[in-house]
């Protein structure tokens, strides 16, 4: 979902305190601004992307992580795990808010490689300090960011209300998998169903956006297996309450259990085929966007199709986040297609 032309790289114009958290001659983007669909609105928002550098994922530092996420091997390369102060947190912050400001983006996301709402990855003052200014924003009027489920508290999500005053509110969180053993056993999520669903409760009740992350295709569940799962927990999803889902497909990050089981040949990224499948089945549910396949670390392989058809695919995949217009989904033939069907029809079940 990123938008190349407004990346700013930072060797080219940021001075001294980007190269904080960034070697040399690494080369990351920390802002963008992009436009998706605002669902609330129906029609298409431009958006500050903001990645901001926390103290990592905990659950990640606890148990080593979910076995695609590459948070672990990320942190590792970035800040080296290290916690900035707010002052240093802030002052990024502040940067992008100068290099942005013509763009008047409507909305603030914030990707901190973990959960916004921990206050030991995110300072709570510096939570806190950018609710305040979305609040005092002429342009923003809303503010995302993401969270596991146990970081999401009545407390919290009140206090964080009151500062963003009449500015809304919209979390994101993985529940990836609806099926409990696969959730616990194949991602290694860590959270029950139960508390997942009390996390979007609270969020509900104080009337904060929910956007819930399903996972198209976690390990050692074929294509066909994990197309129904990603439906299954899609339905579940907006069942519960969820405002909006992000289909999110497998891709392969260094230092992730994913990544060894594709080295051993056990393991692919999904079809575009199947991704289209499960929209096709449960756009009519609400709004469902298709996350993208680009990440730090950059992935070693991503959902394809063949040659021929993938790159024309996702261009269409980011004109339907734009849009949400799922007739851009129809499918179009290619040779590539019945090789799919066909390998759907042949895997045993599950
Ligand atoms: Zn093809």
């Amino acid at each position: 979902m990123r938008a190349k032309d407004n990346v700013l790289t930072i060797r080219k114009t940021i001075p001294s305190i980007l190269s904080l958290f960034v070697k040399k001659r690494y080369h990351i983007e920390f802002f963008y601004v992009d436009e998706i669909y605002d669902a609330k609105k129906s029609q298409p928002m431009k958006r500050w992307v903001l990645l901001l550098p926390g103290a990592g994922c905990s659950w990640a530092k606890k148990s080593g992580g979910c076995s695609m996420c590459g948070f672990n091997c990320r942190l590792s390369q970035i800040n080296r795990g290290k916690r900035f102060s707010s002052t240093k947190l802030l002052k990024i912050f502040k940067l992008g808010k100068i290099l942005i400001e013509g763009k008047k983006p409507s909305n603030l996301t914030i990707y901190n490689g973990g959960s916004f709402l921990n206050d030991g990855e995110i300072p709570r003052d510096v939570q806190e300090k950018i609710c305040k200014e979305v609040s005092e924003s002429p342009y923003l009027d809303s503010l995302f960011v993401e969270s596991r489920p146990e970081f999401v508290s009545e407390e919290k999500i009140k206090s964080l209300n009151f500062l963003l005053g009449a500015k809304s509110l919209k979390v994101g969180m993985g529940l990836e998998c609806v099926t409990d053993y696969y959730r616990d056993y194949y991602v290694h999520k860590g959270f029950s169903r139960y508390r997942f669903r009390e996390a979007v409760n609270i969020l509900k009740q104080n009337n904060v956006t929910v956007l819930v992350y399903v996972f198209l295709k976690p390990i050692h569940l074929g294509e066909r297996e994990s197309i129904s799962e990603a439906i299954r927990t899609v339905e579940y999803a907006f069942s519960i309450g969820a405002d909006e889902v992000a289909l999110e497909s497998a891709f392969i990050q260094e230092g992730t259990v994913m990544k060894e089981l594709y080295s051993q040949g056990e393991f692919e990224p999904p079809w575009l085929w199947s991704i289209i499948e499960v929209i096709k089945q449960v756009h009519h549910l609400g709004p469902v966007y298709i996350g993208g396949f680009e990440d730090e670390p950059p992935p070693i392989d991503v959902p394809h199709n063949c040659p021929k058809c993938s790159s024309r695919i996702r261009k269409i995949f980011q004109e339907y986040n734009r849009t949400l217009n799922v007739s851009l989904l129809k499918r179009r033939y290619c040779e590539c297609l019945p090789i799919w069907e066909k390998k759907l029809f042949s895997e045993e079940s599950v």
